[in-house]
């Protein structure tokens, strides 16, 4: 295999430009949850540690050369379970990207997704020696029989066990992911819940519904009408209790899903949220990123772009060993890519607008405005702010528009109120 010489390190280097993080893939888990559409595979078979990781920094060196790189704030590895990938490994590839963009560990965020099967103390520190300071570990519940509905691998015993590790570890950041909304849950439950966690060593908290995704195993009971669910107004209730239980204890619930302690929010995720550039690697990777115009589709310099590689794991790792030079971005549709598109002003400037509104912070239209080039107060959203401001769906402040968190949950029907298809030359 042909791999790219890692650019010399040259720590603590300032770069400039635009905010960019990286999102590495990693496609395997050791077993299939029913309810998951991230792409994974059941690993029955020797996960390709070396392969892998040779096929990641093939394509990074790639895309680094392609991009208009701008200052890494964020690196995550998330996956599947990139908790599996061999610890060496997975420096050799953290030590090849840091070095790259000329930065340290302690200069940035970088995020590992972690599962109670995969953990363990020893396993934590050396993680944090690679320069990992954030741990996302999945508990998902802290109920047996939850756990095991939801097709976990682990038990709450272990779950809790494996925070407590972690916590202990110092690592510097450890967040426990949690799903509420299951059949049978009620409110008081999902605080119970909470209440078992020592929130207190926490610095945040994704706390997620559960969706049933089409295309999974969950997806197809509930077509057949064989899949218990909780119903809508009972969820909603969770999420309000919930809200009020983790900012009573002093979160801030920055993000729909998401809480975090003071000067805690995940970088990476805020970055996806303010529409900051992303470089996806991997298997079923997506990214947005700008361009340069050494490729041959870019109208003009910075042009923007969103990607997502080849679901394929063989035909990953052939193409990212083929030829250095060969531009990945090129390789669409049968090749590296699945799908490719150019993100003009009008898809960035509706993005942000769905995006932000899924945040505490709101967005100003007036600075999207600024930033895209776009006339933000046509008529027809100026009605749609009006009523559903009447409606007590959105808090207008000036400019500002926010959710009040009551009715965040029903934020994607408020969201597609106010967006739809608009061009630069859009008239009032
Ligand atoms: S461990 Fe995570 S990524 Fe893997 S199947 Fe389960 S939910 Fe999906």
């Amino acid at each position: 295999m042909s791999i790219a010489k890692p650019p010399e390190i040259e720590l603590e280097k300032p770069s400039q430009g635009r905010p960019l993080g990286v999102y590495i893939h990693f496609p395997w888990c050791l077993s299939k949850c029913p309810y998951c559409d991230f792409f994974s595979v059941a690993t029955h078979s020797t996960i390709p540690h070396q392969v892998y990781a040779d096929a990641v920094i093939s394509e990074f060196d790639r895309r680094f050369d392609a991009i208009k790189p701008g200052s890494l704030k964020s690196l995550y590895i998330g996956g599947g379970t990139p908790s599996l990938w061999d610890i060496d490994v997975l420096g050799r590839v953290i030590k090849h990207i840091l070095g790259a963009f000329g930065v340290a560990s302690s200069a940035i965020e970088v995020t590992l997704e972690c599962n109670p099967s995969s953990f363990d103390p020893v396993k934590c520190f050396k993680w944090q020696e690679l320069g990992v300071n954030r741990l996302s570990l999945g508990l998902q519940s802290l109920n047996d029989s939850d756990l095991q509905y939801l097709g976990r691998a682990h038990n709450a015993r272990e779950g809790l066990a494996t925070l407590d590790a972690a916590l202990a570890s110092g690592m510097p950041r450890v967040c426990a992911d949690l799903i509420f909304g299951l059949p049978g849950r009620s409110p008081d439950d999902a605080v119970a819940e909470i209440k078992r966690l020592p929130l207190d060593a926490l610095s945040h908290m994704s706390v997620y519904a559960l969706t049933i995704e089409q295309n999974t195993p969950f997806g197809a009971l509930a077509r057949a009408g064989r899949l218990a669910l909780a119903p809508d107004d009972s969820v909603a209730d969770s999420f309000v209790a919930l809200h009020e239980e983790l900012t009573a204890a002093k979160f801030e619930h920055y993000e729909i899903s998401n809480y975090a302690r003071r000067g805690k929010r995940s970088v990476h995720n805020m970055g996806y949220w303010q529409g900051n550039d992303y470089l996806g690697l991997g298997v079923a990777a997506f990214g947005t990123v700008n361009v340069n115009t050494s490729q041959s589709f870019a109208r003009q310099e910075g042009e923007r772009i969103r990607y997502r590689n080849t679901t394929r794991i063989q035909q990953y790792l052939d193409l990212c060993s083929g030829e250095e030079g060969e531009l990945v971005w090129q390789m669409h549709p049968a090749g590296l890519l699945t799908e490719f598109e150019l993100i003009d002003q009008g898809i960035g400037f509706t993005e942000r607008l769905m995006l932000g509104l899924r945040t505490s912070d709101g967005i100003d239209l007036n600075e999207l405005s600024q930033e895209f080039d776009i006339n933000p107060w046509l008529t027809k959203r100026r009605h749609s702010i009006e009523r559903l401001v009447r409606q007590g769906r959105l808090n207008q402040d000036g400019a500002r528009l926010r959710i009040p968190f009551k009715t965040w949950f029903l934020a994607d029907g408020t969201i597609s109120e106010l967006i739809w298809t608009q061009s630069k030359q859009a008239a009032s």
